[in-house]
């Protein structure tokens, strides 16, 4: 399976993708996670994508598609991967279609996480308190989630179109949205 997580900041990306990857048995490829891994080592990935992050605003596409591309070149991801927070931009969307291409795959889905935009602040600020992150500030997550309309909600009518789109109610307890996304990833065929 070839899938995309997708769903504004907050919307429980990152708990539900490591259960469909426990499911399917594909890793669950977070770019978020990936530039926060860089971000604490040092590196010069790193060093680059911090100010972004700090700010809210995404990470060139430049330095964010060569990252996806070599993780996606990964073994583990030969036979699958699930990819959260990525794309982001139609830049990306170009940039992915071409990955995959290469590969002689295709994409099965788009799972879409809607939300309440209220809740999302809530649970955002509450999880900047337990984690302490340094991007989660009131005015970054505001800033966050003005981009995710801008840059990213126009990813949705994309894949709607190419009918890949699977929309998921994101609201109430973790194992009821796990249970809506299984039940709707079900129906999809492997391609
Ligand atoms: P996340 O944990 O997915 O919310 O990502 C944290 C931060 O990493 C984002 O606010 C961006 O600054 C950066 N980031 C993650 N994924 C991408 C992406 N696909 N494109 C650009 N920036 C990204």
């Amino acid at each position: 399976m070839r899938l995309i997580l997708m769903g504004p900041p907050g919307a429980g990306k990152g708990t539900q993708a490591s259960f469909i990857s426990e499911r399917f048995k594909i890793p669950a490829i977070s770019t978020g996670d990936i530039f926060r891994a860089n971000v604490s080592k040092g590196t010069d990935l790193g060093v680059k994508a911090k100010r972004y992050m700090d700010a809210g605003e995404y990470v060139p596409d430049e330095v964010t598609n060569l990252m996806v591309r070599d993780r996606i070149d990964e073994p583990d991801a030969e036979s699958g991967f699930l990819l959260d927070g990525y794309p982001r931009t139609l830049a990306q969307v170009e940039e992915l279609d071409g990955m995959i291409k290469f590969t002689g795959h295709q994409l099965d889905a788009v799972v879409v996480l809607t939300v309440d935009q209220e809740e999302i602040v809530a649970r955002l600020l509450q999880r900047a308190e337990l984690e302490g992150r340094a991007d989660d500030t009131e005015d970054v997550i505001r800033r966050r989630q003005e981009i995710y309309a801008e840059q990213t909600e126009p990813l949705i009518d994309v894949y709607r179109d190419r009918g890949i789109l699977i929309e998921v109610d994101g609201m109430g307890d973790v194992a009821e949205v796990t249970e809506r996304v299984f039940e709707a990833l079900e129906d999809v065929p492997e391609s």
